[in-house]
């Protein structure tokens, strides 16, 4: 027999900084917010260590810990925090029917998606084993760790760009690792890169694997063994840092067809809102973020979309 379906004013779909703060405010303002968190309960946070840069913390804070202070303080508030995802939802018309998996349905008056967008990795194996110590997929969240040293940037489009700018700016040097021998930026970040002295970009190359040394809980990278695709010959680099930006992929293939998304699938939003095509359906997050992809501005969206639902649900009662 399956379950009876459930009657909710606000349903939030991830757990990330953007899903807890916006149970915060929306558990604050009395909607009774129920979560499903998905399977990262967290998010993304919760695959790193140090977090230095949310506001609040000036000693920095472990990005597990924060999740889950992040937690308590929504469930403080009211927001019934669920294990499990949201497998199919139906925006067509209002009360919206969204279904998790595990059978539940629950007709939401306004739904907050906090889904956030997951960086493409290169799939190597050395990749995973060096992931969140010498292997990063965030510039802005890690550089800091890799001052006056060496490291690497693998990628050739805007962001990549755009991240080994960043790292120039702390590092000694950055090597821009491009597997053809034309970038994808546009012109302006080409420049930027080309253009400076600190940044030596190594065309129609492949990464073969990434080495470092690994004892007890701690690890560090010391290289990278490169693949020249013209020429087939191998180039050791020593680097200290290994940056992925090769693209990201938002968590919102469920809504397809239904939300405006960019070709990428990032949620629309209308500038300066949450407010999705749909009335009553907000996005937050990385979800519909492709610029910053920051715990903090993700936890401001997240605010933003639960203070929109809340003046929705008392405009249309
Ligand atoms: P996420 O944190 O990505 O959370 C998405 C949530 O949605 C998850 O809980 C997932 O389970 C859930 N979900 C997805 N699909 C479904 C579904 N169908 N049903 C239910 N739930 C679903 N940012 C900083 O500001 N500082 C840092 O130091 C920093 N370090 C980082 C280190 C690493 C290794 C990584 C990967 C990222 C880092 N970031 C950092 C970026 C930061 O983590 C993200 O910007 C932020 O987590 C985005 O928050 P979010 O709430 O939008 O989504
Ligand atoms: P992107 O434009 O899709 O570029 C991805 C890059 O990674 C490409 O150069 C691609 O190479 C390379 N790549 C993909 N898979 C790879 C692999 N397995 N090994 C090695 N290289 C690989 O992604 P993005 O740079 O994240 O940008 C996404 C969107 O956001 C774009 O529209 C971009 O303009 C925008 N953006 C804008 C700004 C800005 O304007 N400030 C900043 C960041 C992002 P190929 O070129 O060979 O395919």
């Amino acid at each position: 027999m399956s379950n009876p379906t459930e009657k909710v004013k606000t349903l939030i779909i991830g757990s990330g900084p953007a899903g807890y703060t916006a149970g915060i405010y929306a558990g604050r303002a009395a909607l009774n917010p129920v979560m499903y968190q998905g399977m990262q309960p967290g998010g993304q946070l919760t695959i790193t260590t140090e977090v230095e840069n949310f506001p609040g913390y000036p000693e920095g804070t472990e990005g597990p810990a924060m999740m889950e202070d992040l937690k308590k303080q929504a469930e403080r508030y009211g927001t019934e925090v669920r294990w499990g995802e949201i497998v199919e939802a139906d925006l067509s018309k209002r009360p919206f029917i969204c279904k998790s998996d595990d059978g539940n349905t629950i007709e939401a008056e306004t739904v907050i998606i906090a889904t956030g967008a997951s960086a493409q990795w290169l799939g190597l194996p050395s990749e995973a084993e060096f992931n969140g110590g010498g292997v990063s997929a965030c510039a802005t969240c890690d550089g800091f760790f890799y001052k006056g040293m060496d490291v690497a940037v693998v990628g050739g489009g805007d962001t990549a760009c755009e991240e080994a700018s960043y790292l120039a700016n702390i590092c000694n040097k950055v090597y821009l690792i491009v597997r053809r021998d034309v970038l994808r930026a546009s012109v302006a970040m080409q420049d930027r890169v080309k253009k400076n002295p600190k940044i030596e970009i190594l065309w129609n190359h492949n990464t073969k694997e990434i080495t470092g040394k690994k004892e007890g809980f701690t690890k560090e990278v010391t290289g990278v063994t490169l693949l020249n695709n013209k020429t087939n010959e191998e180039n050791k680099i020593d680097i200290s840092g290994f940056f992925v930006a090769i693209g990201h992929t938002p968590n919102s293939k469920i809504f397809k067809g239904q939300l405006d998304m960019d070709d990428v699938g990032y949620l629309n939003t209308i500038p300066g809102s949450t407010q999705t095509n749909i009335p009553g359906v907000f996005a937050a997050g990385d979800v519909q973020d492709k610029t910053y992809r920051q715990a903090v501005t993700a936890a401001g969206t997240g605010c933003m979309a639960a203070i929109e639902a809340e003046r929705f649900i008392g405009e249309n009662e």
